[in-house]
């Protein structure tokens, strides 16, 4: 077992309906130390590939983004969900619908940051159904820049997000990846 997985055995709750809660360390109260190992850990898988850009979701994506970010010493930029007066101008839009809010956000980018050409490595905590992934590579591909990469802290290997990212041929590189979890028992499974 790696870290993450290590991490996730130890600190991790199986709630209903699916939902792994790890705000002990990622989502809610955060790790530093755990964050730089999966920061690492991404650098080291996509080593071999030209990163301009990390692009993340808000909110829980952006803590993970921004350390992962001073591994590659490149900015992130954030997919915002709420209409904001300090976001001027012209914007790429997509829809995203939310696995634990159970509900649709409109997101966006401002067109200054996200410009065709650049090479973009995709970073968020988690990937149950694909929404997210779907709307984030959806503004990468208005901007006419490129998807580099996904990269995932913990896929849920049982729901059907990775098998249609992969099936679309992204390279996704996810750090855990769990094959089936129990919310009575608590137990959790790891892809080898
Ligand atoms: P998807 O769009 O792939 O269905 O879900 C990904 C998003 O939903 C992630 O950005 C993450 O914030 C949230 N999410 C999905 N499943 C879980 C889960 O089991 N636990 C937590 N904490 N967040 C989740």
């Amino acid at each position: 077992m790696n870290r993450l997985e290590q991490k996730i055995i130890s600190d991790g709750i199986v709630r209903e309906g699916n939902v792994l809660k790890v705000d002990s360390f990622l989502n809610h109260q955060i790790d530093i130390d755990m964050l730089n190992w999966i920061g690492e850990e991404f650098k080291r898988r996509f080593s071999d590939v030209k990163v301009d850009k990390i692009l993340t979701i808000e909110a829980s994506g952006i803590a993970l983004a921004s350390v992962a970010a001073l591994h590659f010493n490149v900015p992130v930029l954030f997919a915002k969900k709420t209409q904001s007066v300090n976001v001027d101008g012209e914007k790429f839009c997509s829809q995203v619908a939310s696995f634990t809010h159970k509900c649709i956000n409109n997101v966006f980018v401002s067109k200054n940051y996200l410009k065709a050409g650049e090479k973009v490595l995709i970073i968020d905590d988690f990937l149950a159904m694909g929404s997210a992934l779907e709307g984030l590579t959806d503004l990468v591909r208005q901007a006419g820049a490129e998807v580099a990469g996904i990269g995932i802290a913990i896929e849920k290997g049982f729901q059907e997000g990775g098998r249609k990212i992969r099936e679309k041929g992204y390279r996704l590189e996810s750090l855990a990846i769990i094959d089936e979890m129990d919310g009575t028992t608590g137990t959790i499974k790891f892809r080898q």
